[in-house]
């Protein structure tokens, strides 16, 4: 029961818990993952992992983070810069109307996108390309890589890196790894490789259908020099990221005003776009 409790706690962490089912994804929010009952986490998650390994005393992400510092980021360096990135798209609901407000605020930001969803809005990813934003690999199904073999990473993560290729023409450097959650086999194989994995020290918590006044206050408080912040562009059945698109000119403004610059992953982290 404990070790189930600390893995609903694992989940909380993140964004929306998907489940890709083959026919689609679909969201269940990780708030009720903890307040209702495990069988909701192990649903997504269990279906198509039941070979997974299970390790242990699996590594916790904060002594990876340390023993990679070189791979694993979760923050930029102490300068007036801040990297605003968007996860889980490209999403027609949403994308869109997050770009229109980077395009008229003139800001770059980073999207770390999931290579379902890739495959399936080719246009919207090269709309995302051609605004001059970065891209990143966020898996294909957005699995939990806690519970997944590396043999599992290394192929939802080569499959993405082919959709956002064949789509935008590079292979991205970054991944940001689903809830932020990854093995240590992973993280060697990642670092072997050539990519960084990037995870954030900001949470917008937007996922959660807060309103616009939420998101900014959940944003604005902890900003600070080399701030990563997640956000969202896309989401499930049923998601709601208004409060997002409505807080984003106004976080820009305010922080910008604060003497912030907005810079995309690489330019914070001084590391190349493509692998
Ligand atoms: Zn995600």
């Amino acid at each position: 029961m404990l070790i189930q409790l600390k893995r609903a706690l694992f989940l909380c962490m993140a964004a929306s818990l998907f489940m890709y089912s083959g026919s689609g994804l679909q969201t269940v929010h990780a708030s009720s993952v903890v307040h209702e009952t495990k069988s909701q986490s192990d649903k997504g998650d269990l279906k198509e992992n039941k070979a997974a390994p299970v390790d242990a005393k699996p590594v916790d992400l904060s002594e990876l983070r340390r023993k990679y510092s070189e791979t694993f980021k979760f923050r930029g360096p102490e300068v007036k810069q801040i990297a605003l990135t968007f996860d889980d798209g490209p999403d027609p609901r949403f994308t869109p109307q997050i770009l229109d407000v980077l395009h008229r605020k003139g800001i770059k930001a980073t999207f770390f996108v999931v290579g379902v969803r890739a495959k399936k809005f080719p246009k919207l990813m090269q709309r995302i390309h051609q605004e001059g934003h970065l891209i990143g690999n966020h898996s294909f199904s957005h699995p939990n890589f806690r519970k997944r073999s590396v043999k599992q990473f290394q192929t939802e993560i080569l499959r993405t890196e082919k959709i956002i290729q064949n789509s935008v023409g590079y292979r991205p450097k970054l991944i940001r790894p689903p809830y932020g959650e990854i093995r240590e086999e992973q993280v060697q194989w990642a670092k072997k490789n050539g990519y960084t994995l990037v995870n954030w020290n900001v949470d917008s918590q937007d996922w959660k259908g807060i309103d616009k006044n939420k998101v900014k206050s959940n944003v604005i408080d902890t900003a600070g020099p080399g701030s990563i912040i997640l956000q969202h562009s896309g989401g499930g059945v049923g998601s709601n990221l208004n409060g997002t698109i409505q807080a984003l000119p106004e976080i820009i403004d305010t922080l910008q005003a604060q003497g912030y610059h907005f810079v995309d992953l690489a330019e914070l982290l001084q590391t190349t776009k493509y692998r």
